[in-house]
């Protein structure tokens, strides 16, 4: 018998009352670790009932005592990142360095939370008109949902949830059905933080919880990360019934090399962003522009790095590079390669045949090198989401900015040069979200804020940092007058001015 993944609801774990379960694999060796139970419509009403109602008091909870579970949560969280990023690894596929990395940036969002009475102090101006004062607040939206990809399962839920919760809302975690472990130790750790039950809930599902969340007359807003046709329709659907959204796409991230640059680090910098995480990260470097003469050195030196990267079973110390999630997303991967290939790009690596040994049933797909890409090939135009780097040989920086202007994602973009001049052209002129300048994977610290363009964004505000708070929050402004009685004057029709 495997283990029994349920949902957190109010405070407790429950089988809920849906019949359905979903099997959990552990990518590395295609074993099932678990049955998830997904919830039905009675599941969701509790849930969304208990959010309501815990909803309501929290909000009225001071902010000393908010802050007070949130540094609580902060420690727990890192007191138990071995075993959060154990169970990334065992239900996602990737290194255990990595899994830990994606909690470090997580933890990173739970301080920038802890600063809550900061970043929610209003303003106030005094004597706006004569004996009148006006200022401005910020309240919580109520009831929050958030569902989440499965390529990040503790990071992307910690975009999110400990803003929210600062800000005074609950927060329901619809997480990834592939990996959704880590999920619900986060929900033990909150509750052992302090934080009162139904603030926090986990309840897991399918198309079915989400569009039940996306339509629910108590759910008040919803963040979404994951691929561009989902998060468009999330957007749609749940704007339409009158929500507040922010729902993050997939990505084609480009990083543009130019001569001038230090090709070994650049070389480096990418192989490590195109096959770190076997690729399955919304800032991967999938495609390399190789400007005029850095092209042919640089396919050289990201080959030879890309065929000395060690896939292994992400448990195992020596290992660079995990399995992709599942047999389906592997199959894809060949298959975008093997068109490629036979539309003319030439295959300097080819990670189609690597297996793993002893571990043959894992989804194994080694790093692979595409050069002389064309837009017209699949590889180009499809998000991979796996270890394939294609390169795009283009003459000017000009034409590479052009390049990623005319892509329909916008997520994040690189520029490899020593060029100050040229990299500000670049920085400026790219309609994209996250740019790095000579740093391959821009992901912002929690203190500003992450978001793409285009495809990679739909709705307006970007998550986490200041623009996550004035997602999770409402603005007020009061305008206020104290009049001393001898001073009270009669009715006045006209417009107030003065
Ligand atoms: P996905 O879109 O398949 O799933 C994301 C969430 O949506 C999951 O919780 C899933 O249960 C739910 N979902 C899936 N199909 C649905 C449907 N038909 N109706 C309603 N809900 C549905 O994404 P994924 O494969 O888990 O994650 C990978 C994708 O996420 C990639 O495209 C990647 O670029 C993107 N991503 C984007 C960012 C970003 O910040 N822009 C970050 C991480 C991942």
């Amino acid at each position: 018998m495997t283990e029994t993944i349920m949902h957190f609801i109010n405070g407790a774990e429950t089988v809920g009352s849906g019949s359905r379960t979903q099997p959990v694999y552990n990518p590395a060796t295609g074993a099932e670790r678990a049955q998830l139970r997904l919830a039905n419509k009675e599941d969701l009403d509790a849930a969304v009932a208990a959010a309501r109602k815990a909803a309501d008091s929290w909000g009225e909870t001071s902010l000393a005592k908010r802050t007070t579970v949130l540094f609580k949560f902060r420690e727990l969280v890192a007191g138990h990142v071995d075993e959060l990023a154990a169970l990334v690894t065992a239900e996602h596929g990737k290194v255990l360095s990595d899994a830990k990395g994606e909690i470090g940036r997580g933890i990173e969002v739970i301080e920038f939370a802890c600063g809550i009475p900061q970043l929610l102090k209003g303003d106030y101006s005094d004597q706006a008109s004569t004996g009148i004062d006006v200022f401005s607040f910020r309240q919580s939206v109520g009831v929050v949902a958030g569902i989440t990809p499965f390529n990040f399962p503790v990071m992307v839920p910690l975009w999110m949830c400990p803003i929210a919760i600062a800000a005074g809302n609950a927060f329901i975690l619809k997480p990834s059905e592939r990996d959704p472990s880590a999920a619900m130790l986060l929900a033990k750790l909150w509750t052992e933080a302090g934080l009162p039950d139904g603030v926090f809930q986990v309840l897991h599902g399918d198309k079915e919880t989400v569009d039940g969340l996306l339509t629910h007359p108590d759910v008040d807003a919803i963040s979404f990360v994951g691929s561009t046709p989902i998060a468009k329709y999330v957007h749609e659907t749940a704007t339409a019934h009158g929500k507040r959204v922010q729902a993050l796409g997939g990505a084609k991230n480009h990083a543009i090399i130019l001569p001038d640059a230090d090709l070994d680090n650049a070389a480096d910098h990418l192989s490590a962003a195109a096959f770190g995480s076997a690729g399955e990260r919304c800032m991967a470097i999938s495609v390399a522009v190789a400007v005029g003469d850095a092209a042919d050195a640089l396919v050289a030196k990201v080959s030879e790095r890309a065929k000395a990267i060690k896939v292994a079973d992400g448990t195992q110390a020596d290992a660079d590079m995990g399995p992709v999630i599942t047999a389906a997303a592997k199959a894809r991967v060949i298959k975008i390669v093997t068109e490629a290939a036979s539309d003319g790009a030439a295959l300097k690596v080819d990670g189609r045949e690597l297996t793993v040994q002893g571990k043959e049933d894992g989804n194994w797909v080694g790093p692979t090198v595409l050069d002389n890409v064309t837009t017209d090939m699949s590889a180009y135009t499809e998000e991979i989401f796996g270890p394939v780097l294609a390169v795009v040989r283009v003459e000017t920086v000009e034409e590479g900015i052009a390049l990623i202007n005319s892509n329909p994602y916008g997520n994040g973009t690189a520029i490899f040069t020593s060029s100050g001049a040229n990299a500000r052209k670049f920085q400026r002129g790219v309609h994209v979200g996250m740019i790095g300048i000579n740093v391959p994977v821009p992901v912002p610290v929690a203190y500003h804020s992450f978001g793409g363009w285009k495809n990679s964004l739909f709705g307006d505000k970007h998550i986490y940092g200041e623009e996550g708070v004035a997602f999770y929050t409402r603005g007020k402004v009061v305008t206020s007058r104290w009049p001393e009685p001898k001073h009270a004057s009669g009715a006045s029709y006209n417009f107030p001015s003065n």
